[in-house]
């Protein structure tokens, strides 16, 4: 990467009701092709009008970002996906089911696209955020917005300003951030390619497979499928290494009222849903009483973690896989390099 040096202004802005003035300023930036860092339901995004190709490119610098891994683009409304992809029924019956939310649509994309937002793809990935400052910004920029999260390539995404601040600062032009933290979700979104006849999750995320599930049998007999070798090559986002703490993160598991795998080591930091016995000795250990919770909290954690001085993360690797349960146990595995 290298070094930019920008001066990164910082306005906090408000989450019921942000601010005009604040966003006019924000959506400035964004039309005259420079990077805002917003909030959105799952993680922050790093944002940059998804149609100029020279503002898309500082993403991936800023970010450090592999070239061909594609963006998501981010509408706030329907008229917005009919300009970008080609949409059919089945697209968007899905979209006025599950929008806004935390679910990602891969579809056809329209010429309109550059081919640096969609990572050389013939292909483009559509969501319209579920949180009020993105919404807004989308609005005042009067564009679809591109983007992925607002951490360096590889690091655990960012759940909170000061992780934005950590990895962005003095590389994009602006932060908006709000002081929202209970209602995120705090992994990124579920993302299905619905290009071709048989729609596959390519990451599980936000929104519950089994919920998309219902719609898609319900409606078309249909259900998910899990992508084969070469429609995973079709989402380039799966094939690197993600969400990873500095240090090494371990898996264990709860099984029958027993850990599995649970190795005792004073010098590491327990994350999980179970307390672990008293006769381990970890350094540090954060309990979660739900698998909403532990998600929300899990990138904040690993950061938190790692600035404690530990030599490791051991994370309990939830059974559960319903609900935001199946994105959960995906990222813990990524981090742990077990994907
Ligand atoms: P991020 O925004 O960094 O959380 O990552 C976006 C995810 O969406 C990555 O896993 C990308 O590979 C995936 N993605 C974006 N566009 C496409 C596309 N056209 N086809 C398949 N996957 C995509
Ligand atoms: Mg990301």
């Amino acid at each position: 990467m290298s070094e930019l040096k920008i001066n990164t202004f910082k306005h906090k802005i408000n989450y019921l009701e942000p601010e005009p003035e604040i966003l006019e300023q924000a959506a400035k930036i964004i039309k005259r092709g420079g990077l805002v860092a917003f909030p959105t339901e799952t993680v922050y995004g790093l944002g940059a009008d998804a149609l100029n190709a020279q503002a898309v490119k500082k993403i991936y610098e800023a970010k450090g970002r592999p070239s061909n891994n594609p963006l998501i683009l981010h509408i706030n409304n329907l008229a917005q996906a009919e300009k970008l992809v080609y949409l059919d029924d089945r697209a968007e019956l899905l979209m006025r089911e599950f929008w806004p939310g935390p679910i990602t649509f891969v579809l056809k994309a329209k010429d309109i696209i550059p081919l640096e937002t969609r990572g050389g793809l013939d292909t483009a990935a559509l969501r319209m955020p579920d949180n009020k400052i993105a919404a807004k910004l989308i609005e005042f920029a009067d564009t679809p917005i591109a983007a992925p999260s607002a951490n360096t390539s590889g690091r655990p995404s960012p759940t909170d300003f000061e992780a934005v601040n950590h990895d962005m600062d003095g590389r994009i032009d602006m932060i908006l951030y709000s002081n929202n933290l209970n209602k995120n979700i705090g992994i990124e979104s579920t993302v299905i390619d619905i290009s071709e006849a048989q729609p596959l999750l390519l990451r599980a995320g936000g929104t519950a497979k089994e919920l998309i599930d219902k719609v898609l049998m319900k409606n078309f007999n249909l259900k998910l499928a899990q992508p084969d070798e070469q429609s995973k090559r079709r989402s380039p986002g799966t094939r690197y290494r993600h969400y990873a703490p500095i240090i090494p993160v371990k898996i264990c598991y709860f099984k029958d009222n027993n850990f599995i795998n649970l190795q005792d080591n004073n010098e590491w930091g327990f994350i999980g849903l179970h307390e672990p016995d008293k006769n381990f000795n970890f350094k540090k250990i954060l309990i979660f009483s739900s698998l909403e919770d532990y998600a929300r909290e899990l990138f904040k954690s690993f950061r938190d973690l790692e600035a404690e001085n530990l030599q490791g993360i051991i994370a309990e690797l939830p059974e559960d896989e319903s609900g935001v349960g199946l994105g959960l146990r995906d990222r813990i595995l990524r981090a742990a390099g077990a994907l």
